[in-house]
């Protein structure tokens, strides 16, 4: 039998995720910023600077990031910001809408120097083993279709005693957030959607594929036959977000 994946509800031809998922962010991409701060009420800002915080980036001395899935380098200009001026990082996405909107952010900001975008597919990462300090990937994880395939490459990228880490949208574990919290996300989510970027089907389709994510225990054990150590992982804002880390050693 052929393999499948999990196209948010559908289940789809292993081989055609990654073409449908594609065309999700090749729609959203001119609003993708704006969106995620409608939807999250700004929340997302505060979960990415959970991740900044984790990633650490020293004051003296030269660090460099991968920043995987990283769309329009939301992450990595932040990881810039919190680092010395030896800080560098390398955007890594498979949409080239994505990116080119993050090259022309970076442009604005001054950011050239410190901050590359890279097309490639997390499958296969187009960089030397033990290349990197720090590898990140947030809210882009649940969207490649062989996950275990992507984490085999970020700690192939990462040098001995680097860290990976990863934030994605997790399990709601508080008794009446979740309910809350599946109205909102099916109706007014999709409906945001469309007015905002004219595409409610795309915004469905992220929220369905939240839902098909693996539990928190299940990723760590999927990090862990990668290779990483010292997995561990937090949740935020009642399970809404999962933050995992794990070390190559
Ligand atoms: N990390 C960014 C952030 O937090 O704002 C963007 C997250 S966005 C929800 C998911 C990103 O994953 C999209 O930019 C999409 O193009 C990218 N993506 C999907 N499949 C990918 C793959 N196989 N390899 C690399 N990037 C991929």
């Amino acid at each position: 039998m052929a393999d499948t994946a999990h196209f948010g509800a559908r289940e789809v031809l292993l081989e055609d995720k990654q073409a449908l998922v594609d065309g999700v962010f090749r729609s959203v991409a001119q609003r993708y910023d704006l969106m995620n701060d409608l939807m999250s009420f700004g929340l997302h800002r505060a979960w990415k600077d959970a991740l900044v915080t984790a990633v650490n980036p020293p004051k003296n001395r030269p660090f460099a990031l991968i920043d995987i899935a990283g769309g329009t380098g939301d992450v990595a200009s932040r990881v810039i910001a919190a680092g010395g001026k030896g800080t560098r990082a390398v955007v890594c996405d498979i949409n080239p809408d994505m990116l080119a909107v993050g090259r022309e952010r970076a442009a604005l900001r001054g950011l050239g120097e410190a901050l590359a975008f890279t097309e490639a597919n997390a499958e296969a990462l187009p960089f030397p083993d033990r290349s990197f300090d720090a590898a990140t990937i947030a809210f882009g994880i649940r969207n490649v279709p062989r996950i275990e395939e992507a984490l085999k490459e970020a700690y192939r990228v990462l040098k001995i005693g680097g860290r990976f880490l990863c934030l994605e949208f997790s399990a709601v574990n508080v008794p009446g957030l979740d309910r809350l919290y599946d109205l909102y996300s099916f109706n007014v989510i999709p409906a945001l959607g469309r007015a905002v970027v004219g595409d409610a089907e795309s915004y469905r389709y992220l929220v369905e594929s939240i839902r098909r994510f693996p539990k928190p225990q299940e990723f760590a054990g999927m990090m862990r036959a990668a290779g990483f150590a010292r997995v561990s992982y937090q949740l935020m804002t009642g399970g809404i977000v999962a933050l995992h880390s794990g070390w190559r050693l």
